[in-house]
């Protein structure tokens, strides 16, 4: 495939990348670490809502060492909101590989750092481009859409021969002099210019003079999107015990979705308040009354969730154990499906 991008178009983006960057507290600095931390929080999550939850994150672990020897609740706890808990687990089990394999901080080729865990190509790329300033792309789906359209490739992006095509290309137009800043350029055309959803920002781009798919008008057709299969819906019933102003929490179990994480009580199903009542007695709980909180919906990736909410109010605990709502808040990891619950509890 002959690519249309040449030194000449990165240099433009580089200058507009001077112009244009936006202030970013992890542009501050060259640690790895502190690189690694944004880069996973920043996959699925927008930058807005990642900078608070980075800035938390690095002034109580600020260092390697300290997350390796973090708890897993308070791990959880500062993740919690930022979905695909299984990111955060990770962070902890690469920072423990880390500090017992004594490597001191990142390794600094591809391959070594492919063998820890929860770094695959694109984390690779974005620590040896930004904190190493090596010729390694990072290579995501924001800087795979550019391309396409750059290219008016109809191509399946996720095929591992394309993108490999497009890291061969893009490493070579790369030098260690700009290595960093030719990986924040392309992040920051994705997001502000060369846009996911919506037309794209052509006016404003480095890039037009050889964007074929601008030059044709066929910018929205690319990349070639795949049919989606459709969300799951699950019903729920979620039924928060309070006992004397305090709340029942419980760990879900150690598979599936959200697993380990904390939750409020339910079942998976939906239940009228008389189905509800019945169901507790069996379970030998101590009613005073029931009332209905009303529907809350969550999605995730693959899954909806349709929940029907009560608050039951207990005359005895019972073998729960409850918590304060500040408890709740500031130590326990409740994922944002029960978080919306739990907030509106007066
Ligand atoms: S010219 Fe438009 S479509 Fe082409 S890369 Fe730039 S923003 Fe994207």
């Amino acid at each position: 495939m002959k690519f249309h991008i040449t030194k000449k178009e990165i240099q433009a983006l580089l200058d507009w990348y001077q112009k244009e960057k936006r202030d970013l507290p992890w542009r501050h600095t060259t640690d790895p670490y502190r690189i690694w931390i944004s880069e996973i929080m920043l996959q699925q999550t927008r930058v807005e809502k990642v900078k608070k939850y980075y800035e938390r994150f690095i002034l109580e672990l600020p260092t390697i060492e300290d997350l390796a020897k973090v708890k897993e609740d308070h791990l959880l706890k500062l993740w919690e909101g930022l979905g695909y808990y299984s990111r955060a687990r990770n962070l902890k089990k690469c920072a423990l590989e880390i500090v017992q394999k004594n490597l001191k901080t990142f390794p600094e080729t591809k391959e070594e750092l492919m063998k820890l865990p929860g770094i695959g190509l694109y984390t690779a790329g974005a620590i040896l481009s930004i904190a190493y300033h090596k010729c390694i792309p990072a290579i995501d789906g924001n800087v795979l859409r550019i391309l396409s359209r750059i290219e008016e490739d109809p191509r399946d992006l996720l095929n591992e021969k394309v993108k490999n095509e497009y890291l061969i290309h893009l490493e070579k137009l790369m030098e260690p002099s700009y290595a960093r800043d030719f990986t924040e350029a392309f992040i920051e055309l994705g997001a502000l210019v060369c846009l996911p959803n919506g037309t794209p920002v052509c006016q404003k781009c480095p890039f037009q003079q050889i964007c074929q798919s601008f030059q044709n008008q066929t910018m929205l057709k690319y990349p070639h999107k795949k049919v989606k299969n459709a969300r799951r819906k699950e019903e729920k019933t979620i039924y928060v015990l309070e006992y004397n102003e305090k709340y029942c929490i419980q760990k879900r179990k150690k598979s599936g979705l959200l697993s380990g994480l904390y939750e409020l009580p339910n079942v998976d199903s939906f239940m009228t308040k008389e189905m509800l009542n019945t169901f507790l007695q069996t379970k030998k709980e101590q009613i005073e009354k029931i009332q209905e909180l009303g529907k809350f919906h969550h999605v995730f990736s693959h899954i909806e969730w349709e929940m029907t909410v009560y608050l039951v109010h207990l005359k005895s605990p019972n073998h729960h154990k409850f918590y304060s709502k500040k408890e709740i808040e500031t130590t326990y990891s409740l994922p944002t499906a029960f978080q919306k619950i739990f907030i509106k509890l007066k």
